[in-house]
C-alpha cells in the first residue's frame, strides 16, 4: 500500500468547529443536556420545515425511531420487506414480535419489485416495510394503492433519502410515516439519531412516539406503556443544527463527485451505473456500481481498490435473508435479485470533501488491469 491517506466510502460531515463550540457553551451556561431540551425542540422545528414534512419526532438513533414506530401502530402477524437493507430493518420489524416476509427487489433501483407484492399478502399481513434504497424512492404510488387495498400500513426505512423530493414533495411524507436516520455515516448527521415523520400532520401518532421514546411515561405518576429510551440528547440537536446550515453545500459537493464518475464510468459494458429518475430530488448518499458479467468480478474490484487503501462496501451483503440469526427460516433463493445484487454490486467512496482526483484514480483502478 501506498502513503497515501485511506479513503472510506464515507466521511462524517463535519460543521466549522466555531459553530460547535457556541454551542456547547449555551448548554454548559444552562446545564441542560438532554430530555427535550431547547435544542431538540429547534431542531425538531427546523426538520420539520426542511423535509417539508406534516409532523416529526427526534430519536437517539434511526434503528430505535423504527422500532419504536413499529410499536406505536400496534401492528401484528405479518410484515412483507426487503431483504437488501441494513440490518436494522428486519430486526426492528422482528424485535417487534412481528415475521417478516421478504419481497424481492427490482433491477433497476433495487427497491421493492411492486410487481411481486400482491402475492405476498395473506390474511396475516399488517403492514409493508419498504426502504428507499441509495436514495432510490420505492413506487410509492403504486405501493400505496395495493395498501389501501388490502387496508394494510406502510412504513418507509427513508434513512438513505434525507431531504429528497419526489414531485416536489418532501420523501418523509408518503405512506403512513417514513424513519430517517442521522447517523455520522448520513448525508445529514447528528453523531446519532433518528427520526420518524408523517406528511399529514398526526398528533396522535406523534404523542404515542413521544411517550415510547420517554418510557412510556405520560405523567409524573403514570405510566401508560412500556416504552424504551429514545430520546435525542442536546449535543447531538446542536450537532444537528450547525450541519443544517450546511446540508446544501454537502449535497452539491456529493453531486460533483457523483457527476466525476458517471462521466468516468460511462458506457462501459458490464458496469450498471445508477439512473436518476427527473421526478426525484436526490441527496447523492450513495454511489452504487453494479459489475455484470464485466471482466472482472466485483470482489476482485474491491479487493483490487484496498490495495490501493480504497475502502469501497458491499452495501448489502449479504442480503438479510443470508443472516446467520435468519439462515433456517428463509431461502435467499427466493428473492434471486436481491442475491444477485448482493454479490455484484460496490458502493464507490462518496462524501463532500472527496477530491475529484481521487474519483478518478479509483475509476482508473476498476477501468484498468
Ligand atoms: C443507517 C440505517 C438504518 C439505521 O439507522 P441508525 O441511525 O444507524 O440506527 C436503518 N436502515 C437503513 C437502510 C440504514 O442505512
Amino acid at each position: 500500500m501506498s502513503d497515501r491517506e485511506i479513503i472510506n466510502v464515507t466521511r462524517a460531515s463535519l460543521p466549522p468547529l466555531s459553530e460547535y463550540e457556541a454551542m456547547l457553551k449555551d448548554i454548559w451556561d444552562t446545564a441542560w443536556l438532554t430530555n427535550m431540551g431547547k435544542y431538540h425542540e429547534e431542531l425538531k422545528k427546523k426538520l420539520r420545515e426542511y423535509l417539508s414534512v406534516g409532523s416529526i419526532e427526534l430519536f437517539v438513533n434511526g434503528h430505535s425511531a423504527l422500532e419504536l414506530l413499529l410499536q406505536a401502530l400496534d401492528l401484528h402477524g405479518e410484515v412483507i420487506t426487503t431483504p437488501f437493507s441494513f440490518a436494522s430493518t428486519t430486526h426492528a420489524i422482528v424485535r417487534n414480535g412481528l415475521t417478516p416476509v421478504f419481497c424481492d427487489i427490482n433491477t433497476e433501483d433495487y427497491t421493492l419489485d411492486v410487481s411481486q407484492l400482491e402475492d405476498l399478502i395473506t390474511e396475516k399481513t399488517t403492514a409493508i416495510v419498504p426502504v428507499h434504497v441509495y436514495g432510490n424512492i420505492c413506487d410509492v404510488e403504486k405501493i400505496q394503492e395495493i395498501a389501501d387495498r388490502h387496508h394494510l400500513r406502510v412504513i418507509y426505512d427513508a434513512a438513505h433519502t434525507f431531504g429528497e423530493r419526489y414531485k416536489g414533495e418532501g420523501v418523509g411524507s408518503f405512506g403512513d410515516a417514513s424513519m430517517f436516520s442521522f447517523h455520522a455515516t448520513k448525508v445529514f448527521n447528528t453523531i446519532e439519531g433518528g427520526a420518524v415523520t408523517t406528511g399529514k400532520e398526526n398528533k396522535e401518532l406523534m404523542a404515542k412516539l413521544y411517550e415510547l421514546k420517554n418510557f412510556g411515561i405520560l405523567g409524573q405518576e403514570e405510566v401508560a406503556s412500556v416504552g424504551a429510551n429514545g430520546k435525542m440528547n442536546e449535543f447531538c440537536a446542536a450537532m444537528g443544527l450547525c450541519n443544517l446550515k450546511h446540508v446544501g453545500e454537502y449535497i452539491e459537493k456529493r453531486k460533483a463527485v457523483h457527476n466525476r464518475y458517471m462521466e468516468n464510468l460511462s458506457g462501459v459494458a458490464g458496469v450498471i451505473l445508477p439512473e436518476h429518475r427527473p421526478e426525484i430530488e436526490y441527496n447523492y448518499a450513495y454511489f452504487p456500481v453494479r459489475f455484470h458479467n464485466y471482466r472482472m468480478n466485483r470482489d476482485e474490484i474491491f479487493e483490487n481498490l484496498k490495495q490501493d487503501g480504497i475502502n469501497a462496501r458491499k452495501y448489502f451483503y449479504p442480503c438479510i435473508n443470508a443472516y446467520a440469526c435468519y439462515r433456517n427460516q428463509y431461502d435467499v433463493h427466493d428473492t434471486p435479485n436481491a442475491l444477485m445484487c448482493s454479490e455484484e454490486i460496490l458502493t464507490l467512496p462518496i462524501y463532500p470533501e472527496l477530491p475529484l482526483s481521487d474519483v478518478d484514480r479509483i475509476c482508473n483502478i476498476i477501468l484498468r488491469g
